[in-house]
C-alpha cells in the first residue's frame, strides 16, 4: 500500500439512495487514515475525460442525508471498449490515482473487474450501490433499504383510492431481472400478490393470484409487477385483466424515478457508511478487485468475479409468506 497515491472515488450506473453517505465515508476515512482523495465525475465518463478534483473532508459536509450523488453518474460506452481503458489508465497516471472506488450496481462492477485484469498497478474496490439489491454475496445494496419504504409509501396511497374505487391496481416498480423490490414492497404493504421474474415457473403468475379468488373477501386488490421490458410489465397484466375478466376495474400505476430520490433511509446512511470506511482498511489490507459486502451484519470482502456472475436468489420463503398473509 502506497499512500503518496491518491484513492479516486467515482459514482456509475443508476443512481442510488446513499451514494453520497458513501462518498463522505470513503473521502473522511481515508483522511483519517493519511491518504488524499479524488472525486472523478460522472462515472467512467468522467475518468476517461480527466474530470477529477481533489476532495477535502468539508466538500463532503451535509450529505449524508442527501439522495443522488454529488459526483453525478453517468453510462460509459466508450468504458467499454480497450481504448477507453487505456485513456481511463492514462488519467489515473497522470491524476497519481492507485485505487480506485466504484460505487455502482453489477455493470460498474463487472467494468472494474475488467480494468483491474488489464491494469496489474490498478487496484480496484467496489462498493454495491444499487437499489435492485442484485449483486451477489451482499445481503443488501446502498439504496435498497430507501428505494423499499419510497414504494411502500407510496402503495399506502394507491390503497386509499383503490380501496374507495374497489378496483384493481397493477403498481410497477423498478428491478427488471430481480424480484427484491416487488416481493418485498408487496410483504410490506400488504399487497395481493407480487409478479417477480424470478417465479417464472409453468405457473402463469396472474392465473394463480386469480385462482385464489382474490376480491372475494375484499373491496380494493394490489399486484405489485417488476418492470419488465419482456414481459411489458404492469400494463401487459392490466390488459389482459381487461380482456379476461372484464367484470374488474382496472388501474396501472408506474412508480418510476421516484422510487431512485429521496433522503436516504437510516439503514441506508448506517449501511454506506460502514462499507465506505470499511474499503479504505481492504486498501490498507492490500485487497484489490473486490467488493465489500455485508452478511448477517459482518463486513465481507466478494471476488467481482463472485459478486456479479450470476442473479442473486430470493428467498422463496417470500413468496409463501406473501401468498399465505393475503388471504
Ligand atoms: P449499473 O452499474 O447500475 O449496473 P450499467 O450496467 O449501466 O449500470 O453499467 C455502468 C457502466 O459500467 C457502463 O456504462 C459501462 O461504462 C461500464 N460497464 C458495464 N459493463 C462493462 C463491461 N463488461 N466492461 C467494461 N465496462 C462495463
Amino acid at each position: 500500500m502506497d499512500k503518496s497515491k491518491f484513492i479516486g472515488i467515482l459514482t456509475s450506473g443508476g443512481d442510488a439512495s446513499g451514494m453520497n453517505a458513501a462518498i463522505r465515508a470513503v473521502t473522511r476515512s481515508a483522511i483519517y487514515n493519511g491518504f488524499r482523495v479524488k472525486g472523478i465525475y460522472r462515472g467512467y465518463e468522467g475518468l476517461i475525460a480527466g474530470e477529477v478534483k481533489e476532495m477535502t473532508t468539508e466538500d463532503v459536509s451535509s450529505i449524508i442525508q442527501r439522495g443522488g450523488t454529488i459526483l453525478k453518474t453517468a453510462r460509459s460506452k466508450e468504458f467499454e471498449t480497450p481504448e477507453g481503458r487505456r485513456k481511463a489508465y492514462e488519467v489515473m497516471q497522470k491524476e497519481n490515482i492507485g485505487y480506485l472506488v466504484v460505487i455502482g450496481g453489477d455493470g460498474s462492477l463487472r467494468g472494474a473487474r475488467t480494468f483491474a485484469d488489464e491494469y496489474e498497478d490498478v487496484v480496484c474496490i467496489g462498493l454495491p450501490g444499487t437499489i435492485d439489491n442484485d449483486l451477489c454475496g451482499t445481503d443488501v445494496t446502498i439504496g435498497y433499504s430507501t428505494a423499499l419504504n419510497t414504494i411502500m409509501e407510496c402503495v399506502d396511497k394507491i390503497r386509499d383510492t383503490a380501496t374507495s374505487h374497489e378496483r384493481i391496481f397493477f403498481v410497477e416498480v423498478m428491478g427488471r431481472d430481480a424480484g427484491f423490490l416487488a416481493q418485498n414492497s408487496a410483504i410490506a404493504s400488504g399487497a395481493e400478490a407480487a409478479i417477480i421474474p424470478e417465479d417464472k415457473t409453468d405457473v402463469d403468475q396472474l392465473e394463480k393470484f386469480i385462482s385464489r379468488g382474490f376480491r372475494k373477501t375484499k373491496n380494493s386488490s394490489i399486484v405489485i409487477v417488476s418492470e419488465s421490458p419482456k414481459d411489458g410489465g404492469a400494463m401487459h397484466y392490466a390488459e389482459r385483466v381487461r380482456k379476461e375478466y372484464p367484470q374488474y376495474d382496472v388501474r396501472v400505476s408506474i412508480l418510476g424515478h421516484l422510487q431512485r430520490g429521496g433522503a436516504p433511509s437510516a439503514e441506508d446512511r448506517i449501511l454506506a457508511s460502514r462499507l465506505g470506511e470499511a474499503s479504505v482498511q481492504a486498501i490498507m489490507e492490500e485487497q484489490r478487485n473486490v467488493m465489500i459486502g455485508i452478511r448477517d451484519n459482518e463486513i465481507v470482502y466478494v471476488p467481482f468475479i463472485e459478486a456479479v456472475k450470476r442473479d442473486k436468489p430470493i428467498d422463496k420463503n417470500l413468496i409463501r409468506v406473501l401468498d399465505e398473509l393475503s388471504i
